[in-house]
Parts: structure tokens; sequence; C-alpha cells
């Protein structure tokens, strides 16, 4: 056990060191990846990639592009940010993503996909607030903009880099830099901005910047004629331009050098600073200088009388004027091309948001008519819900109605006329059949005396009791039970001839006179007297049937109460 634990404290301990070493080296790899490709390239290749995080992995595959820059296969290059750009989220990585893709793609010429880049870039910058990767990607934005011509646009980056509170001096300088030079060309500066800048660029330790502004000062004079001043600081713009390596700024100084000494009269120091150009950049890569130098030597060699050597001269210049003009022309055409291919994109993507947006209001226009639907639905089903509610209530209300028009409010059974009626029905259909019906007639012994003694509410007590006794014996939808008056009642008795009919009606007489009455609090008899007669006495008549009974029952009375009379006399006693 305790084996087993020192292994995995081991094994996580190792995967913390990993852990830290590759984060040291993704550190250093971004540290050197300008300064000492090579070397850099070197520690990528040491990372371990298996245990890099999420974030690491991303940061790995930018520093991984991003070197590749220097192996010369820019499509390769190109195409691996283009994978990058697939997975990193908007963040500050995506930023510096989109700012390096920028380079090389203006670098490759493509303009198109530069000016989507640049595009992306700058929406990018607004939406994620990330003010530390701002001044690098503006940088890049003000260097595309001017090399596509865009010098209006170029300028707003450079001002936005002079006034970010976290830009650099050097980066400061180099904005201010390029604004000097896009300034100069449209003659929109004075000497006091490119003093600024030396001395920005000088505090930033930034020389080939300082160099850079003492060239364009010097040329800023010339334009101006102010030979003095271009002359005063041309020996200082010299020593500077040599003592940097780098061939554009040495040989544009030295042009411009050759044409102060050409108008100051010094035509042996013109024609010789002219041919240094000349030396300068055998390969022709920088044409402006070129151009300068030869139309110097052209106009030096024609007022010198060297008409052959003057013309020599300016056959190269029209040569070089003319490739300079072609490849500008081609230049413009191209970016021309991009601009228009990308509105024409813009423009089809507006088309396509307005056809979805027509889209979006069509499914709108369909949602809202399904849900007045489902509402008309809903209110539909509201409706037939509140009529059932409705129809249930008043069928409720009727049964009620029925009910207390039909029945005997104290003990439920039917009142005299709902027993009438309902007699009457049975009796018709008994007719028909040819079967016999009996009635029962039963009225409560000295009721008036209970009531008299005990109070009416026990009387009331009695009545319920004794209807409980008789349903008891009764059967349901053979025998019919009414309260025919006060404390009388009848009993209809269907398909029942009056000897069965008296049987029964002894029952009930017993059931009755046996009925316990201490519940009611009191001890007293309760008894009745019955009266039976039958349809094959009296015929199949309701009237004849009840005034039968109705004899019976009197005679019950009349011989002494609590007993059972059967009506025997014909229908002429009636
Ligand atoms: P008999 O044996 O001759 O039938 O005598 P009786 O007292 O029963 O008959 P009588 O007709 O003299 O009295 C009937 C009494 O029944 C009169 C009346 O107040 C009472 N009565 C009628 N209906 C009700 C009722 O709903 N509740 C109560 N408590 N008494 C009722
Ligand atoms: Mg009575
Ligand atoms: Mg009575």
């Amino acid at each position: 056990m305790i084996r087993k634990w020192l292994l995995c404290c081991l094994l996580w301990s190792a995967s913390l060191f990993v852990y830290a070493d590759n984060q040291a080296l993704l550190a250093r790899t971004e540290a050197l990846r300008l300064s000492d490709p090579s070397t850099a390239m070197g520690l990528l290749s040491e990372v371990d990639q298996n245990s890099l995080n999420q974030a690491e992995r991303l940061r790995y595959r930018y520093l991984e592009a991003y070197l590749s820059t220097f192996n010369g296969d820019l499509d390769h290059t190109l195409a691996m940010y283009s994978a990058l750009l697939e997975d990193v989220p908007e963040s500050a990585l995506r930023i510096r993503v989109l700012t390096s893709m920028l380079g090389v793609a203006s670098y490759k010429k493509n303009w198109r996909q530069s000016f989507e880049l640049a595009g992306s870039l700058d929406d990018l910058l607004e939406q994620v607030r990330a003010p530390e990767r701002q001044p690098e990607a503006y940088k890049g934005l003000l260097v595309f903009y001017n090399n596509v011509e865009q010098q209006d646009i170029a300028l707003v980056y450079a001002s936005r880099i002079l006034n970010h509170t976290l830009a650099t001096k050097e980066s400061k300088c180099f904005a201010l830099t390029m604004r000097n030079e896009i300034n100069l060309k449209r003659q929109a500066v004075n000497e006091n901005a490119f003093y600024d800048a030396i001395s920005l660029c000088e505090s930033a330790k930034q020389p080939y910047y300082v160099t850079f502004n003492n060239v364009h000062l010097f040329e800023f004079y010339l334009e101006q004629q102010e030979l003095d001043k271009a002359q005063i600081i041309a020996q200082d713009a010299l020593r500077k331009v040599n003592s940097v390596d780098f061939v554009y700024l040495r040989s544009s100084f030295i042009a411009a050098y050759a044409r102060l000494k050409a108008a100051m009269g010094d035509t042996e120091e013109a024609r010789k600073l002219a041919l240094d150009v000349l030396q300068l950049d055998k390969a022709e890569q920088f044409q402006e200088s070129l151009i300068d130098a030869y139309q110097l030597l052209s106009t030096l060699e024609a007022d010198a009388g060297n008409f052959a050597q003057a013309y020599a001269y300016l056959t190269t210049l029209n040569r070089l004027e003319a490739s300079f003009h072609s490849e500008q022309v081609a230049k413009s055409l191209a970016l021309q091309q991009a601009r228009f291919d990308l509105k024409n994109k813009e423009s089809q993507i507006e088309l396509l948001d307005k056809k979805n947006q027509l889209l979006s209001t069509e499914s709108e226009l369909v949602q809202e008519q399904v849900q007045s639907m489902i509402m008309a639905l809903g209110l539909a089903v509201f409706a037939v819900i509140a009529l059932l509610f409705w129809s249930y209530r008043t069928r409720r209300l009727q049964n009620r109605l029925r009910h207390l028009a039909t029945t005997d409010a104290l003990t439920g059974v039917y009142n005299r006329g709902h027993f009438a009626e309902r007699s009457q029905q049975l009796i018709s259909k008994a007719s028909d059949n040819s079967q016999p019906i009996s009635l029962i007639f039963f009225d409560l012994d000295h009721f008036k005396r209970i009531n008299d003694t005990h109070g009416h509410q026990i009387g009331d007590w009695v009545l319920c009791e004794v209807v409980k006794t008789i349903e008891q014996c009764c059967i349901a939808n053979k025998h019919l039970v009414g309260r025919i008056g006060g404390e009388e009642f009848g009993i209809l008795m269907d398909n029942t001839d009056q000897s069965t009919a008296l049987a029964f009606a002894e029952r009930c007489r017993e059931a009755i006179n046996t009925i316990d009455t201490h519940f009611s609090g009191f001890n007293f008899n309760i008894s009745a007297s019955f009266g039976v007669s039958d349809t094959r006495q009296v015929g199949y008549n309701l009237d004849n049937l009840f005034s039968a009974s109705d004899l019976a029952l009197y005679q019950s009375k009349k011989y002494g109460r609590n007993q059972v009379c059967g009506y025997d006399g014909s229908a002429s006693d009636l």
C-alpha cells in the first residue's frame, strides 16, 4: 500500500516537473522567437506535446507557425495559421495569430487575404479586451495599410499607438517614424515632427529609426529648398546611414545627398555620390533611389556635353521607370481587385444576411401563426371545458331541482305527486303485460301523540326511521315508496298480487313496530296501520288503487291499529 502511494507521489511530482518544464520552454521559445529563431526552434522541439493543456497547445501551435516563417515556405506558414484560426477562440492569442498572419500574407502579396485578415483583426480588437495586445496589432495594421497605399487608415493606427497607455517607447518611435514618412510624401509635415521622432527613438534605443528620421529630415529640407539646413545635417546623417546595415536607407540617403550636391553646384561630388548609389544596389532592389541617381547622372552628363553617356543613363532610367511604374500599376490593380473582391464578398454576405432576415421574418410569421393557432385552440379547449363545466353544473342543478321537485325533503322518498306519476307509468306497463300491481298504504298510529309528548323533532326522527326501516324491506326497481302526506306512506309493488303484498305489508308492520326508539333519547312505541289492494281487484286504474288501499287502511285503524288489512270489497265500494 505504502509503495503504491510512493509511486503515485513520484509520478505526480514527475508530471509537475514536465509541466513546469514545458511552461519554461514555451516562455523561452517566445522570448527568442525573433532574435534567435533557430535556438527557439530547438527549444520548441523539446516541449512534451502530450502533457500540454488546451491553452498551452494553442500557444505551442502559434509559436510553431511563427517559427516556420524562417523556413521560407510561407504558403505552409499561412496554412498553419489558417488551421490555427479554426481552433483559437476570440482571445489575446487570436489577435497575435491574426497580426502575424497579416504580416506574412501581405509580404506574400496575397492582397485579398490580407484585407480580410486586417478586417477581422480590427473587429477582434473591438471585441476582445486585451489592451496589452493592441499596440502590436495596431503596428501590424499600420504597416499593412501603408503598404497597400491606404495612408489615411495607416495614420489612424499610428495615432492609436501614440495615444495608447500601454504602447512601449519602441512602438511609439515606430509609429511616429511612419507618420512622418507618410506626411513627408504628402508635404504635410514640419521639421519639429522629425526632431520629436529622433529624440523619442533615441530614448527608445532604436538607432535604425533615428537614422530613418535623419534621412527623412534631410529629404524634407531638400524638398523645402532649405539647402543650408540640409547641408548642416548631412554629415551626421551620412555617418548614421553608414553605421546601419540597410541598403534601402543608405541608397535613398546617398541619392538625396547627390541631389543636394548638384543643387549646390558641386557636380563632381554629386556624380560620385550618384555612382555610389548604382554601386550600392546592383541588384536593383530599390528602384526609387536608382531612378533619382540615373536622373541626376544623365542631367549632369548632358550638362557636361557627354551626350552619349547621358543617353546611356537615360536609357537605363527609362527602363527602370517603366518597370517601376508597371510594378506600381500592377500593385494598384491587384489592390483594387482585392478590394473589389472583398466588397463583392461583403455585398454577397449582406445579400445572404438580407435573405436570412427574410427567412427569419417568414419563420417568425409562421411561428406567430402557430402561436395564434395554439391560442385559438387553447381558447376553444377552454370554451369546451367551460361549456362542459357549465352543462355539468346545469345538469347538477337540474338534477337537484328535479330531486327537490320529486322527493320529500324530510325522508328522501318520492313525494305524493311524483309517486302518483311513477305509479301511473308502472300501472300502464303492467296493464300492457297483464301483470298484477299491488299498492300498500300505511299510516303511523297516534302520531300526533308522539309529537305532542316528545316534540316535533322526535316526530321527524320517527318519520325518518320508519322510512329507513321500510326501505330495508324493499327491493329497488320492484318497490316504489312515496310519502302520501303527513305520516302516511305508499308502497307500489310491481308484478305483485295482493296476497304477496299482504305478507310484505305484515313484515313491514312488524319491522316498524320493533324500531328501537331509545336512540331518540326516549322510549316509546311506534306502530302503523296498513291497507293493501291490487289491480286484479280494482283494475289498472290509479285512482281506484289509491281508494281501495285507503279503505283497507281505514279498516285497520278501525279494527284497532297496528295491523294489516286487505281490500276485500268490490269496485263498487270505491
Ligand atoms: P291516527 O292513529 O288516527 O292516525 O292518529 P294520528 O294522531 O296519527 O293522526 P292525526 O291525523 O290526528 O295526526 C297526525 C299528525 O301528524 C298531525 C300533524 O301535526 C303530524 N304531522 C304531519 N306531518 C308531520 C311532519 O312532517 N312532522 C311531524 N313531526 N309531525 C307531522
Ligand atoms: Mg296517523
Ligand atoms: Mg294520518
